[in-house]
């Protein structure tokens, strides 16, 4: 196994898209456990209440398990409630209980309520070189969380029709955040998923995106592979469970490019999303 590059700085990346089931936990937990697997140390910020994530890495996530429900609303230190991944050596998940439904209520009322994870993140003394931030679908201070907390942002786009669609609301939150709470934070990559080589619409979704999102978007497509859905009732990344699986391959060669890339991808300041989505 020829080893990642590290990075000469940590780096904190928010896996996002307010729409369900486009692939950000499958994205987020592979690209984990690819990265680990090569002599990265990665830590898997679960902030979905559902708490996909920390299932998929083998991660107790209870009702009661100390997770980052406490490390948001209680103040307690990330360290304390981040747990080894049976993935990888260096594999680390800060795991979500369905606690973190209330958080979303919870936090507006509690001051600095959107640089919460961002001071726990900077607060952690576990040196891990990436931090992967799996999101829920949705927008609210949880999201706001993530893109307070991250210096890049990483989409998963699915390739099908209204893939597009609701883009434009997380680019304006980006925007928005940027403006007011986070200078940092770029669109540095875009993940197109769920590639399905059969149907002449997932091309078309390709190349519009590539069209508009230009070098932003990793040259590896996910494709639709169902060793991807299966592995995380085995509490595993597919990484794992069918380690020459087409999708396994396909996000080992997307966690490949991410690190060769490393974070400078994508314009700061105005523009930082890119202008308006084609759709949405
Ligand atoms: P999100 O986190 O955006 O809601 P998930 O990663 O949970 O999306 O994916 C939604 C569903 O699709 C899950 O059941 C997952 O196992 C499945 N899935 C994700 N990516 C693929 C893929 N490339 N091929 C087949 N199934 C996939
Ligand atoms: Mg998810």
């Amino acid at each position: 196994r020829r080893p990642f590059p590290r990075p000469n700085r940590r780096r904190i990346i928010t896996v996002a898209n307010q729409k369900g089931g486009v692939g950000k936990t499958t994205t987020t937990v592979n690209l984990a456990a690819a990265l680990a697997m090569h002599g990265i140390r990665v830590l898997v910020v679960d902030l979905d209440p559902q708490g996909n994530a920390s299932t998929a890495l083998g991660v107790d996530h209870r009702s009661g398990t100390p997770s980052i429900y406490e490390v948001l609303v209680g103040d307690r230190p990330l360290d304390e409630i981040v747990v080894q991944s049976g993935e990888a050596e260096g594999l680390f998940c800060a795991p979500a209980t369905i606690d973190l439904a209330g958080a979303e209520i919870e936090l507006v009322s509690l001051v600095a309520r959107e640089t919460r994870l961002r001071r726990a993140i900077e607060g952690m003394r576990n040196e891990v070189d990436y931090v992967l931030i799996d999101c829920p679908p949705s927008l609210g201070l949880l999201t706001v969380n993530a893109l307070v907390a991250a210096r890049e942002l990483l989409i998963p786009i699915q390739c099908e029709y209204y893939a597009l669609e609701g883009l434009g609301q997380l680019l304006r939150n980006v925007e928005l955040v940027q403006a007011h709470l986070n200078q940092e934070l770029r669109l540095s990559t875009i993940l197109l998923t769920m590639y399905d080589s059969r149907t002449r619409l997932a091309d078309q979704v390709v190349h519009e995106v590539k069209e508009h999102f230009g070098d932003r978007v990793l040259n590896t497509t996910i494709p639709r592979n169902v060793r991807l859905a299966e592995a995380p009732s085995y509490g595993q990344s597919a990484l794992t469970y069918d380690p020459a699986s087409r999708g396994s391959l396909s996000y080992l060669a997307a966690a490949r490019e991410l690190a060769e890339r490393g974070a400078d991808r994508g314009p700061r300041g105005a523009g930082l999303a890119g202008g308006a989505p084609p759709v949405g």
